[in-house]
């Protein structure tokens, strides 16, 4: 079979979004019901930001009803925890996200913990987590869940489709990326191994990864001689560098070098990231079809 495919997460994001947009279109002329996405903003963090604007702008452009909430950077826990409240009260509104990381005076895992799981549209409630780890319907955190698609769509393409027996290998294990992505191919039936800052051996653990996935946050970690040859590799990592005083973003893969090897490889950007919020659009889809008895559009 062939080498160094790139995969189009762009293209791939761009028709999931018109997908999506044809559905909310349905669920309006049908049911009368448009979905609603209310994100919720603490301070002024520049990147943060950016990331709120465009799922505003991604949210209406399927449309769906995008609310942004800005709280100052001295908004005190009990009273976003109240914000929460009256949103998971409010039926109008199908979906929450709190755009992470919050000023440090608040807990992630406490303002998380008090939203509506059915509203938990990043997945990130522990509910949805343990949901997910024994395999009942959860919300799927939005990163992995892209990554996945991405991933069988690509096996579909290059391969013979089947991610079972396949040897995957997740570098990274936080909560929104690396152990959720273990948990969906878990369920693929794929052989799962967690890599963390503390693993020995790491490129030799790599080069056993039919499924290779980087999740580290450092910039061109992954080395081209750690990809085995035929491997599919999926880079999660967003890194901001500066090449020759200009600032460019890469992954945590080197994509030039593991290219050639790889079966296919997403490239960063224009791979992964694009997924995360086309997958954020589906998972408000969904919810707001749970939360009014409807069939989830599939
Ligand atoms: P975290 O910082 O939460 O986790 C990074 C993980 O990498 C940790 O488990 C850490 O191990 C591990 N790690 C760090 N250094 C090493 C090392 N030297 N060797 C092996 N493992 C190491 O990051 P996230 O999971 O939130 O994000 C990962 C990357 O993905 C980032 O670049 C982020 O920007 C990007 N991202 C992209 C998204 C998208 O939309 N495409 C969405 C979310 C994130 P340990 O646990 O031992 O510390």
């Amino acid at each position: 079979s062939t080498r160094g495919n790139t995969i189009d997460g762009f293209g791939y994001a761009k028709g999931l979004r018109e997908r999506i947009a044809g559905r909310v279109a349905t669920l309006k002329s049908e049911h009368g019901l448009t979905p609603c996405l209310v994100v919720v903003i603490v301070g002024e963090d520049p990147a943060s930001q950016i990331y709120v604007k465009n799922k505003g702008e991604t949210t209406k452009a399927v449309g769906m009803e995008s609310r942004t909430i800005v709280l100052p950077a001295d908004t005190t826990e009990p009273d976003l925890l109240k914000l929460i409240g009256e949103l998971n009260a409010d039926s109008s509104v199908n979906g929450i996200l709190v755009q992470l990381p919050l000023p440090a005076h608040m807990s992630s895992l406490k303002v998380i913990d008090a939203i509506d799981p059915l509203k938990d549209v990043d997945g990130f409630h522990v509910q949805n987590a343990g949901r997910l780890a024994v395999g009942l319907d959860a919300i799927v955190p939005c990163t992995p869940l892209g990554s996945l698609m991405l991933l069988k769509d690509a096996l579909k393409t290059h391969g013979d489709g089947n991610l079972l027996g396949l040897n995957a290998v997740i570098v990274g294990r936080s909560n929104i990326v690396g152990k959720p992505m273990a948990q969906l191919l878990l369920n693929e039936n794929c052989t799962v191994t967690i890599a963390h800052s503390r693993t020995t051996n790491l490129p030799e653990l790599c080069r056993t990864a039919d499924v290779l996935v980087a999740a580290v946050g450092r910039p061109k970690f992954i080395q081209g001689d750690w990809v085995k040859d035929g491997a599919y590799v999926i880079d999660v990592g967003i890194n901001r560098i500066e090449v020759e005083g200009k600032s460019k973003i890469v992954g945590d893969v080197d994509f030039d070098a593991a290219l050639p090897r790889a079966t296919a490889i997403t490239p960063v950007p224009k791979g992964v990231g694009p997924m995360t919020i086309a997958c954020l659009l589906n998972n408000t889809l969904q919810a707001a079809c749970v939360q009014h008895g409807l069939p989830v559009p599939g």
